[in-house]
């Protein structure tokens, strides 16, 4: 049944339509670009929007369902991954169907379909999870890991694919907010404080904390609480609390059944004149050496998988366990040209550097 579903949906024509708009070139944007884009977004402006949305986005999602047919090892025939397959194809067939854009009633009809589509893929990143877990369970047990570096650098590309439509949709439909905050331009805050969103950050992941070991240890945060710069907010703020998560679980962890004071994470933020860069440190007791190469892989977690027993896809946000944080949150960084690097000293803690270009200036990385 699913298969039919799936054949019917993917006719050879609409094949051959995905084929020649995945070869189409990409356009790249920049923070500041949107933001200079966005400033008084009169009508005119949003109907140019919607326009370079209306051919830019089948180009981009054209360039996914190809990637999603032909993945090594099997894994497109996956259901999990025919079923994210399935939601690109749907949301590419829907930018193609709809009629020019000429006037605003058609820029409103348009913004709303891109919300949907944006709503269609809300759960991509878990339903793409569980088909690698899938995967993961047929492959041979002596496979090493470095051969899955394909299929690595295909889900690096894929959900940085993701940020940006998720991005670029996002920015158009908030254009459209009559009583946006002052100092925003659509998603992106103009006077954001890392230190602010560092303190929402921390008490979000210590309630989850909380809630999973009935203790949380401090944060400690330093810099200059007048300091504010351009970004996307829910960006830095998923940034923030995987990395703080992380830290709180290795300190948590480590001291649980001690009598020993518990050590503060401590958030540091510089202001530099390139970068913001902020520091998240922790006395959590590291990780091995041999560990490092592998924090950053989709498939690599010391937690236990919370796919394992429940197949059923979860919105519930958990301490730990998908393997995604650092991989998701490094490519929240690269999208607007930043980084994120992390230094340990097993036996003692773990540093994380997360790096945030401050020019803005940056294009998106397309691939
Ligand atoms: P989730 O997807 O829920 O974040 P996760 O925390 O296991 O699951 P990552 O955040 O990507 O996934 O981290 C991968 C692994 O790296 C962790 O399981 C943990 O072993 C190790 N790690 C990450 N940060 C730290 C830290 N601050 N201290 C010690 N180990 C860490
Ligand atoms: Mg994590």
């Amino acid at each position: 049944m699913a298969l039919k579903h799936a054949a019917e949906n993917f006719s050879k024509s609409l094949k051959e339509e995905v084929q020649r708009w995945g070869s189409m070139k990409q356009t790249g944007v920049s923070l500041k670009y949107m933001m200079e884009f966005g400033s008084r977004p009169k009508d005119k402006k949003l109907l140019i929007s919607a326009q370079f949305l209306h051919k830019e986005l089948p180009i981009r999602i054209a360039r996914r369902v190809i990637e999603l047919e032909n993945l090594p090892f099997g894994l497109s025939q996956k259901p999990a991954v025919l079923k994210v397959r399935d939601w690109y194809v749907d949301s590419f067939r829907d930018l193609r169907s709809f009629a020019e854009i000429k006037d605003r009633d058609g820029e409103l009809a348009f913004t709303k379909k891109i919300n949907m589509i944006k709503v269609r893929h809300n759960n991509v990143v878990p339903a793409l999870a569980l088909g690698v877990q899938q995967l993961k369970k047929d492959l041979d047990p002596t496979f090493v890991p470095e051969d899955l570096n394909e299929i690595h650098q295909f889900l690096d590309r894929f959900y940085l694919s993701r940020i940006g439509i998720r991005m670029l949709i996002g920015q158009h439909v908030a254009l459209h907010d009559p009583d946006s905050e002052p100092g925003c331009i659509g998603q992106i805050n103009t006077k954001l404080s890392p230190m602010q969103v560092a303190r929402i950050a921390s008490e979000d992941a210590r309630s989850i904390c909380y809630r999973e070991y009935g203790d949380a240890p401090e944060v400690n945060i330093y810099g200059d609480p007048n300091f504010t710069f351009p970004y996307v907010p829910s960006h830095l703020h998923l940034m923030l609390f995987e990395l703080v998560k992380n830290s709180l679980r290795a300190v948590q962890e480590r001291f649980m059944d001690s009598d020993k004071a518990v050590p503060p994470i401590r958030i540091i933020v510089a202001d530099g004149i390139e970068d913001v860069t902020i520091k998240i440190s922790d006395e959590g007791g590291g990780i091995p050496r041999s560990g490092l190469p592998k924090i950053f892989t989709y498939l690599y977690s010391t937690a236990k998988n919370p796919l394992d027993e429940n197949q059923e896809l979860s919105e519930a946000v958990i301490m730990a366990g998908y393997g995604y944080g650092l991989p998701i949150s490094r490519l929240y960084a690269q999208y607007f040209g930043g980084d994120l690097q992390v230094i340990s000293m097993e036996g003692y803690g773990t540093d994380a550097y997360l790096h945030l270009s401050r020019l803005g200036d940056s294009q998106e990385p397309l691939s």
